[in-house]
């Protein structure tokens, strides 16, 4: 029937035997596991051929063929059993034994706000004053309609005293104000433009809760602004248009392809937000499986925001768009001592942080949010917040009875041991964002010191979590960190950073195997969003939204997962990205 051969439970190693029978149980309900016998009715519009095809169904075959026709799967297996499918007007491309896979789904990012962001001036990775005042020079010449030059991300030890003066700005643009936000976002760095615009002079006193920084000569306001201060010059900006926040999204979306995505679950949308899905999806511009998180604000009353995702629920938002559910934040960062934890920090005076949803009010809310159908995705980060929001799921299950509900818990870095086999026993899938999971400075010196070693042993968890059979999603919390889901796989299979050749990994026990992230990233993702009869692999009958690697990573060190290329990402049969460079040549 088409598989050049079947892999057996159990490719790889660690707990992926226990993940593909769950897997199976899924994948197998989606009724596209076998090739229509017989001749087709009409030739595929798309053969790919010649390729080391990784479909991750559930028995995680591999074939050589792809067809596509009318922007489905029509047949995965070998050359010879897809003579059948060439027609005259079918092109059929010779992959010379590159690797295919499913496109790639996202269970966490935030699209319209890291799109937007990218349409400002930015700022992060200027490595010098220079190199910042250059990136804003040139940013106000190609956008002469701005009347604002809005950016953020400068690096305070770039400047002396981290104090960066208005005149480096006025140098370069003197007619229009500029406001930039530092990286921690806790600074401003401003014009004299600006700084007249808002009435700023060395007579202004500094606003309770914040610094206005000046000369020590002069008294006169020196372009940087602290905390409170920011306001003062901030409230000026214009408000972000729906214009604005469609390029954002439309910009990310053009990233995604180039990424191989083909699937993003868009982790915190507002009423404002939601029709530029719509529009979008209506246009025929949102080539792209989109999951919509509605948030829930927990300084907010919890009724009057249910019935408003209810009434939202019940409109048509685009073929593309599903509304299936809420997200709430449990808790905070580690590194900012915010995260919820079990135990004390080891450096905040006995702090363990705090919940931002209590027991009480989290149960209540997930049971009243399950028992409406909508899903939850949960930001639980510290063991606290993970161990509060696990019983809330459990709370819902049993006041609310069986149902396909598949609860998702974010970013989850800190775990109680104690709560690793309840996501497989409650059903949560575990949203991961495995780029985070390496001794980078926020680990090295920001978290385990923290913590201490024995806490620190269960931080990002990954190859526990697969080892129980768990869904494990794969996603990356874009514009946090890079969208690119091969450097997401490579750090969870090497626990190294995505540009660090061989060497010690990280908590080596966590590792987890390639196939379990391919299928973090593909149909692990897809589930998530409720997806996965539609795409998430490679079957017929599901949707073609497929990509084409240059190398099967199957075949390379793990340290170079991250350098392997997309060269085409197809959604519904359609080409949405190519390498110019490459892709070109896959074709005859
Ligand atoms: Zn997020």
């Amino acid at each position: 029937m088409g598989r050049l051969s079947a892999v057996r439970c159990g490719f790889g190693t660690g707990g992926a035997g226990l993940a593909v029978c769950l897997w199976a149980a899924f994948a197998g309900a989606a009724g596209t596991m076998t090739a229509p016998a017989g001749p087709p009715a009409s030739p595929a519009e798309l053969v790919l051929t010649g390729g080391a095809v990784y479909t991750v169904d559930a028995a995680r075959s591999w074939a050589d063929t792809v067809a596509v026709r009318g922007g489905r799967i029509a047949y995965v297996g070998t050359a010879d059993g897809a003579k059948a499918w060439i027609g005259p007007s079918t092109r059929v491309v010779e992959l010379g034994g590159r690797f295919v896979l499913p496109g790639f789904h996202d269970s966490h990012l935030h699209p319209i706000s890291g799109g937007m962001r990218m349409l400002r001036c930015e700022l992060s990775g200027a490595t010098t004053a220079a190199e910042a005042v250059e990136r804003v020079r040139a940013y106000a010449a190609a956008h002469p309609d701005r009347f604002w030059i809005v950016g953020r991300g400068w690096e305070l030890p770039l400047f002396p005293a981290a104090n960066p003066r208005k005149e480096a700005l006025d140098t370069v643009i003197s007619d229009r104000p500029v406001y930039l936000t530092s990286a921690d976002g806790h600074s401003a760095w401003v014009n004299s433009r600006a700084l007249a615009l808002a009435g700023i002079t060395a007579q202004t006193p500094d606003p309770p809760g914040g610094r206005i920084e000046r000369d020590p000569a002069t008294g006169e306001p020196s372009g940087t602004l602290r905390e409170a201060a920011k306001p003062l010059v901030s409230r000026l900006l214009p408000e972000t248009t729906q214009e604005e926040r469609r390029a954002g999204l439309e910009r990310a979306i053009e990233l995604a392809h180039r990424a191989g995505l083909v699937g993003l679950f868009d982790a915190t949308v507002d009423a404002i937000e939601l029709p530029i899905y719509r529009d979008l999806d209506r246009e025929g511009k949102l080539q792209m499986h989109v999951g919509i998180g509605m948030y829930i604000d927990d300084e907010k009353a919890f009724a009057p925001q249910l019935a408003e995702i209810i009434a939202l629920r019940k409109q048509d938002w685009g073929p593309h768009v599903h509304l299936t559910t809420a997200k709430l934040y449990v808790d905070g960062v580690i590194e900012s001592g915010t995260a919820a934890l079990l135990a004390p920090y080891l450096n905040r005076g006995g702090s363990r942080g705090e919940l931002l949803w209590d027991e009480a009010r989290l149960r209540e809310a997930a049971i009243a949010l399950d028992r409406e159908g909508f899903q939850i995705h949960v930001h639980a980060i510290g063991d606290r917040a993970i161990r509060v929001t696990l019983d809330a799921i459990e709370a819902a299950r049993s006041a609310n009875g069986p149902r396909d509900r598949r609860p998702t818990l974010a970013h989850i870095e800190l775990f109680d041991p104690a709560d690793v086999p309840r996501f497989r026993s409650l059903g949560a899938i575990a949203s991961f964002q495995p780029l985070w999971a390496w001794a980078d400075p926020y680990i090295r010196d920001l978290t385990e010191p923290y913590l201490g070693p024995e806490r620190s042993r269960w931080l990002y968890p990954i190859g526990s979590v697969a080892a129980t059979g768990a869904v494990i999603a794969g996603g990356s919390d874009w514009s946090v960190s890079s969208m690119v889901p091969l450097e997401g796989i490579e750090v969870a299979v090497t626990r190294r950073g995505p540009d660090e050749g061989p060497g010690p990994a990280w908590l080596p026990d966590e590792r987890a195997s390639l196939a379990t992230m391919l299928a973090a990233y593909t149909i692990g993702s897809a589930y998530a969003a409720f997806d996965e009869r539609e795409s998430g692999s490679l079957e017929v009958g599901k949707s073609a939204d497929l990509i084409v690697l240059d190398r099967n990573l199957f075949a390379i060190p793990p340290h170079e997962i991250s350098e392997a290329e997309v060269l085409l990402t197809l959604f519904e049969g359609r080409e949405v990205y190519h390498d110019p460079a490459i892709a070109s040549s896959l074709s005859r």
